[in-house]
């Protein structure tokens, strides 16, 4: 069946079709953090819902090549730079290292290319030199290069492709200088800004002298630099909408004349308690405040996979406990299935597990869906376990339509077989105790695991470590 996926350009479902002739090659660009502080459980639902759609269109075969860019300079963090008097790479390399390893800790796929903005200046230079050659872009007195929206619409393009832009309120020659601005201005902005003494060390050379690129240039010329002038899809939370991702499509047809981007994919924002995230409010939660409460990265990401993207998303600690209920479910009966399969090889067509997993993604990657399909195959799975009906053959094929399907949810229980040495050692360690009938050594060894996040499940094939 073919993908349908909600294109924002066209504000409809659409089907899904490649640009590459051979319909197997695929561009996925999301806007990436902006690395001036640790990214926050709104910013990972963005990124998760990205990794959903990667996992989703490699699992129907697409090659996807996705690229995930790095700002690192941008107006905030030349502010915290200046603040914390410390250098620009040792201040936003702490950050990045911090998100790689939360993203990493969430389940993600790594992006196949993470561009950074400052090893990218001479590209965005280019791209701005191109802007100004073809009359979009101009230097004013500030010094600074600023895109002209009116020469651009002048040149029969349209501006305000995303979202329907009101041009009765533009005041003519207005600009704006600064990366983020109010939706209720629609003026020139900034492609490079000139360097003033707050920038501190700060700054290129450039043809129009010292500074530094604007945000919106920078995803303009990182994306078409990997991905190539047009691509296929291109991703980011709903907020970007408008200005960022207006001016990237600006930037890039205003430089080359050809179409940027066929499919435009806008994640809804997520709420705490129902609430806006904030730091007064207390209910701002970075990655981190949810692993040290307790929280496993696994359980973040189901929960945040279990709403459709196009729908805000209330985030709420029982949501997460109600998440760490559903993966034991899952666990349960995966380990079981395990257990019962053994080594038998698996053999057949996809389940239908995987037939019903799969269309419900299909459908503007429909999650409730998704996650019907798994919890019925759970229940009915569990069903056939306890009145033994299942050959160890077949749970071999039925572990592996999950696994399949794992491969996109990226939620599933680790085989046990992946404890690290260590731990499998001190099990060994602990049933050398018990044979020997040193039941103190045995259960200090199991207090032992314990404490390093393993538990103990004594099966009929013996004992089986299990990720706390
Ligand atoms: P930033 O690091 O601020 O550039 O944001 C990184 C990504 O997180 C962008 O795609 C934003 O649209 C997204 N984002 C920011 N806040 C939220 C939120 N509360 N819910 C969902 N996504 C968000
Ligand atoms: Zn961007």
């Amino acid at each position: 069946m073919a993908l349908q996926l909600f294109n924002t350009l066209s504000r409809s479902v659409q089907e899904f079709v490649p640009l590459d002739a051979a319909g197997k090659k695929v561009g996925l660009y999301c806007c990436g953090p902006t690395v001036y502080d640790f990214a926050h459980i709104g910013n990972w639902r963005t990124f998760v819902f990205a990794d959903l759609v990667r996992r989703h269109l490699e699992f129907k075969g697409y090659a996807v090549t996705h690229v995930m860019n790095i700002t690192d300079v941008e107006d905030k963090i030349i502010k915290r730079v200046r603040e914390q008097q410390t250098t620009l790479r040792e201040f936003t390399g702490q950050y990045e290292a911090a998100f790689l390893a939360d993203m990493q800790a969430l389940g993600c796929r790594l992006p196949h290319h993470t561009p950074r903005a400052t090893e990218h200046v001479a590209e965005i230079v280019a791209l701005i030199e191109k802007l100004v050659a073809r009359g979009v872009a101009y230097q004013a007195a500030d010094g600074s290069v600023y895109f002209s929206i009116e020469k651009y619409r002048g040149c029969g393009c349209t501006y305000g492709r995303l979202l329907k832009l009101n041009f009765d309120e533009m005041r003519a020659g207005e600009r704006v200088k600064s990366d983020e601005y109010e939706k209720e201005s629609i003026a020139d902005f900034a492609l490079w800004k000139a360097r003033v003494p707050e920038d501190g060390a700060v700054f290129w050379p450039s043809p129009w002298g010292e500074g530094r690129p604007g945000w919106h240039i920078e995803c303009s010329a990182m994306s078409m630099k990997v991905l190539g002038e047009s691509f296929d899809l291109h991703l980011g939370g709903e907020d970007l909408k408008f200005p960022h991702h207006e001016d990237e499509i600006a930037q890039s047809e205003g430089a080359t004349g050809r179409p940027f981007v066929k499919y435009w994919l806008h994640g809804a924002h997520l709420l705490v308690e129902g609430k806006k995230m904030s730091k007064s409010l207390g209910n701002f939660f970075t990655l981190r405040d949810l692993l040290g409460k307790g929280f496993t990265g696994r359980e973040v990401r189901c929960l945040l996979l279990s709403a459709h993207y196009r729908e805000t998303f209330n985030f709420t600690l029982d949501g997460l406990t109600g998440a760490r209920t559903s993966l034991a479910r899952i666990d349960e009966c995966v380990n079981k299935l395990r257990e019962l399969a053994g080594g038998t090889a698996a053999a057949g067509a996809a389940t239908e597990l995987e037939t019903r997993f799969a269309a419900a993604l299909d459908e503007d990657l429909n999650i409730s869906g998704a996650w019907a399909a798994v919890f019925d195959w759970v229940r009915e799975t569990n069903k056939a376990l306890a009145e033994q009906t299942l050959t160890p053959a077949a749970a071999a094929v039925a572990l592996a339509g999950w696994e399949r399907v794992d491969a996109v949810l990226g939620v599933g229980p680790a085989p046990a077989a992946e404890a690290p040495a260590e731990i499998v050692a001190l099990l060994e360690a602990r049933q050398a105790a018990r044979k020997a009938k040193d039941f103190k050594r045995s259960d200090a060894l199991r207090d032992e695991l314990k404490a390093r996040g393993w538990v103990i499940e004594d099966t009929p094939k013996g004992p089986r470590l299990k990720k706390l």
